[in-house]
């Protein structure tokens, strides 16, 4: 099949990060979404991974292992994603275990912030929704909401979860050029996720798009969950610009409130898919 037939999702979260379904769930909806290529993305984790896999076996969907890991380049924050990644493959592993003892810090803090600022107990009950996994903002998020101190996402993070507010505790997370290294040392494809989410102004994205090429990484993500038109188009001159392959990903993290699995525009003429060497 050619590749612009194709429905690639190369990009979402599970339960082993942020997601709210387990990662066979993520599967059985994705390939119920007449998805053909999956790749499970969670936040410095690739924990559900096994699962995904046991999952994908069942169905006629392509399964490709994934990670999206939190880097920090000149001190903004980029999210890159690893697709096609050898899970074991030691550097990646000591990274992901680098990331996880900085997110269980950070969020402990974050914990200690709301507390001063009279919110009690974040901390446990975000431990609390993520079970094992990686507690992200998006747990503090969920809680405060079922905690009635806000009424949506869009409202807890502005009030509560960003730079400059109660529980925001910067963390600078890996390098980006680690993140990279870690993913292409594990025979990965790095990719940036969601180019135009970062605020950063042209010509800075184009200063990080110039040093994620050089650091080895491949792609960047073109259609990506809530991108307008004008987004989708943006991110394509950004790919042609930096020749770099294009990815397209839902980011779904839960049912109902976020981008379905699948629901993806095509991708704009005159770019090479990340995905054609797995049609
Ligand atoms: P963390 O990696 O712990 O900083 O958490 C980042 C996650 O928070 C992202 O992956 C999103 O899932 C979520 N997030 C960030 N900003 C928002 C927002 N404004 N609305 C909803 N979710 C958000
Ligand atoms: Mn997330
Ligand atoms: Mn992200
Ligand atoms: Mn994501």
């Amino acid at each position: 099949m050619q590749a612009v037939n194709i429905i690639a999702d190369l990009h979402c979260h599970s339960t082993a990060s942020d997601g709210t379904l387990p990662p066979a769930e993520v599967v059985a909806r994705a390939a119920g979404n007449e998805v053909d290529i999956l790749a499970l993305t969670d936040h410095d984790t690739t924990a559900g991974l096994d699962e995904a896999y046991l999952c994908a076996e069942e169905s006629n969907i392509r399964l490709i292992p994934g990670i999206e890991l939190s880097a920090t380049w000149q001190g903004k924050l980029l999210h890159i994603v690893g697709l096609d990644i050898d899970p074991e493959h030691p550097p990646l592993k000591q990274g992901i275990q680098v990331l996880k003892e900085m997110r269980e810090v950070r969020a402990r803090e974050m914990g200690r912030r709301l507390a001063k600022a009279g919110y009690h107990d974040t901390y446990e009950n975000a431990r609390r929704l993520a079970g094992d996994g990686n507690v992200t903002r998006t747990h503090f998020a969920r809680h405060l909401i079922e905690a009635g101190v806000a009424k949506d996402f869009t409202d807890v993070f502005k009030r509560f979860l960003v730079r400059g507010k109660p529980g925001y505790y910067h963390v600078d997370w890996s390098t980006m050029e680690d993140a990279v290294t870690w993913i292409t040392g594990a025979g990965g494809i790095a990719v940036v996720a969601h180019p135009l989410r970062y605020k950063l102004t042209a010509n800075w994205l184009n200063r990080v798009l110039t040093a994620f090429k050089q650091a080895g990484g491949e792609g960047i993500e073109v259609i990506c969950g809530r991108n307008t038109p004008d987004d989708n188009a943006r991110s394509a001159l950004f790919a042609r610009k930096h020749g770099l392959l294009a990815s397209t990903g839902s980011d779904f993290h839960e049912p109902g409130k976020w981008v379905e699995l699948g629901r993806l525009e095509k991708l704009p003429e005159g770019l090479e898919a990340v995905w054609q060497k797995w049609v």
